[in-house]
């Protein structure tokens, strides 16, 4: 069967047409487009790429979102990463564009990832994980005993420092504001500012406030001690929020997936080390933290098959 799988990101919006044949999927056609500025636009040409010239009998479609979603109505009530989309309605978006249809599922984007991964990728050898994104923000999904839960999850936005910076959703010191690619990104910029030694301020021809992760991540590996410092400090506090999540659940896997895991030999090391450091060691011992297989895909996956199941 063909579904139509949506998945709308910060950075990123893609639509599949994901085939379902038992336990094996095939992504038959996907469109990517970057949100920007105006997302509802760029909703709109990802999915009329997807339809262009395509011949298929739609059976369900399936939405996977950055943010906190009604999944009765279909309307997006909360989206810090876009907040252009928050209270537009994305079942009636679907009915009219692509498919009146029954068979519709909306959901956060990292619970479907942790649904994909759950049946396509790195869970599937758990009963019980927790998946974190680590992107621009942090987000999370819990599965156990196989099965998704039907919770928000939210924990980017647990908070690991009573003294910490103030964050997007009205808390102070979030693990978001903490230990994700912008608060990465804020760190180093903030410490050039301040007059910090580093090879990173010569970079983009002194524009240092273009620097991204990627760069911050090269100059550690060129031996920079700003970036080190900073990638382990943030990579500490996800070990806090790592620390944190076993010792509520004790998952048998913690799933890491993001851009951020490009850093794993610093940042995620030092998370490990953090994060075994302050759980309960009954809780732990037997944890496993790994990275994603399906990476980029999860969400489209996981949305696709959630929506399956109706
Ligand atoms: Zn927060």
């Amino acid at each position: 069967m063909d579904i139509i799988a949506i998945d709308i990101g910060g950075t990123n919006i893609r639509s599949a047409i994901v085939r379902i044949e038992g336990d094996s999927y095939e992504i038959v056609k996907k469109v990517k487009v970057q949100t920007g500025q105006s997302p509802l636009e760029s909703l709109v040409s990802s999915v009329d790429g997807l339809l262009y010239k395509t011949v298929c009998d739609i059976y369900a479609v399936g939405i996977s979102v950055a943010g906190i979603v009604d999944k009765h109505t279909g309307i997006l009530l909360k989206s810090p990463n876009i907040p252009k989309l928050e209270g537009i309605n994305l079942r009636d978006f679907v009915s009219e564009r692509i498919k009146d249809t029954d068979r519709f599922i909306i959901e956060n984007d990292a619970n479907a990832a942790a649904y994909g991964e759950a049946i396509a990728g790195a869970g599937r050898e758990f009963d019980d994980f927790v998946l974190f994104t680590l992107g621009t923000g942090i987000g999370g999904g819990v599965v156990l005993e196989r099965k998704l839960l039907n919770i928000p999850a939210e924990i980017g936005h647990m908070s690991i420092n009573n003294e910490g910076l103030q964050c997007p959703c009205g808390n102070v010191g979030c693990l978001e504001t903490v230990a994700s690619a912008s608060a990465i990104i804020n760190r180093v910029v903030g410490e050039i500012q301040n007059g910090a030694e580093t090879i990173m301020k010569r970079l983009y021809n002194g524009n240092f406030y273009k620097i991204n992760a990627q760069d911050i991540y090269n100059s550690a590996l060129e031996g920079d001690l700003l970036a080190r410092n900073v990638l382990r400090d943030a990579g500490k506090g996800l070990g806090i929020g790592i620390a944190n999540v076993v010792n509520i659940f004790m998952p048998d896997a913690v799933i890491l997936t993001g851009g951020l895991i490009g850093a794993w030999n610093i940042y995620v090391d030092s998370a490990i080390k953090e994060a075994h450091r302050r759980a309960m060691k009954e809780l732990i011992s037997k944890t496993r933290i790994l990275p994603s297989i399906l990476g980029d895909d999860a969400g489209l996956i996981g949305i696709a098959y959630l929506v399956k199941g109706l």
